[in-house]
């Protein structure tokens, strides 16, 4: 068994308003049932959510947690915009995004923009995803599954990958429950993270620095899928999340002198 990761290669520096679609479609001969998987940066960029924190001014419980936590209080101001959630403070901001996808800063990059300049992730990344699908498809004529990923750091290890924000035609999880395993037993909770093993794939090509590839195709892999789908799929339910529940819990037990490390859900 093999598949294919491919570059997409000679992608301009990506401005607001851009085609992505037409971008990718001019430097790469789509096929039936590639999955286009594309970096969050690029579709911020092209959706405009660039800002500068001259722009921004912090509320209440922006100044309130920047007391606590040191950070400019203008970047929580943007950090708490786009989150319904904070589950961590201290010593950064891990929150809930307003999309139900939990990472550190919402997603806000300062990387790979002019200097001065910080970028929102996708406001709405799986309606990003149907746009850019929608029109890949139309461009190429071809039938595609697209992906669009930021790289995020992971709770018990050092070190970050390419993760699944964003979703079209390709179904976040692969269920294994009722499959057999070598010997003959019945699989009862394997569910495998296919589309953040994928961006794992086409992270390792984009890199996180200057190497400019903000999109990568992979080749070989039938994981196309009708309908359409959501990254929704891949959150897990409230009701299981214990380790939400623990962060939450922290909070209640947390002596608030100790600025130690903080949790503070909002409001
Ligand atoms: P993120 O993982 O979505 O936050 O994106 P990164 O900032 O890590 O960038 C991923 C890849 O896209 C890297 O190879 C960057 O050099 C590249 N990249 C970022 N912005 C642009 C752009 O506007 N044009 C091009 N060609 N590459 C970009
Ligand atoms: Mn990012
Ligand atoms: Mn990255």
């Amino acid at each position: 068994m093999k598949f294919e990761a491919i570059t997409v290669e000679n992608i301009p520096l990506v401005n607001n308003g851009d085609d992505l679609p037409s971008i990718i479609c001019e430097n790469i001969e789509l096929q039936d049932r590639d999955i286009v998987i594309v970096a969050s940066t690029i579709v911020a960029k092209a959706e405009g959510e660039t800002f500068r924190l001259e722009d921004i001014t912090a509320g209440e419980k922006a100044l309130e947690i920047a007391a606590r936590n040191g950070k400019d209080a203008r970047f929580i101001q943007a950090v708490l915009a786009r989150s319904k959630e904070v589950l961590v403070e201290m010593p950064f901001m891990l929150v809930t995004t307003l999309s139900g996808h939990t990472c550190v800063n919402a997603g806000i990059d300062e990387s790979n923009i002019e200097h001065g300049f910080f970028l929102h992730s996708p406001i709405n990344p799986d309606a990003s995803t149907l746009k850019l699908g929608k029109r890949l498809e139309k461009i190429s004529g071809k039938k595609l599954s697209v992906i669009i990923t930021d790289t995020n750091g992971r709770a018990f290890k050092i070190g970050q990958t390419g993760v699944a924000i964003g979703v079209y035609k390709i179904k976040p999880i692969k269920r294994w429950i009722g499959e057999k395993d070598l010997f003959g037993k019945i699989l009862e909770i394997t569910e495998e993270a296919i589309v953040d093993e994928l961006s794992g794939a086409a992270n390792l090509l984009m890199g996180e620095g200057a190497g400019g590839i903000p999109a990568v195709v992979i080749r070989g892999l039938d994981y196309y899928c009708e309908e359409n789908t959501s990254i929704n799929e891949i959150y897990r339910p409230e009701e299981n999340d214990v380790i939400k529940h623990g962060l939450r819990c922290l909070q209640k037990t947390t002596n608030k002198e100790d600025t130690s490390f903080r949790v503070k859900i909002l409001d």
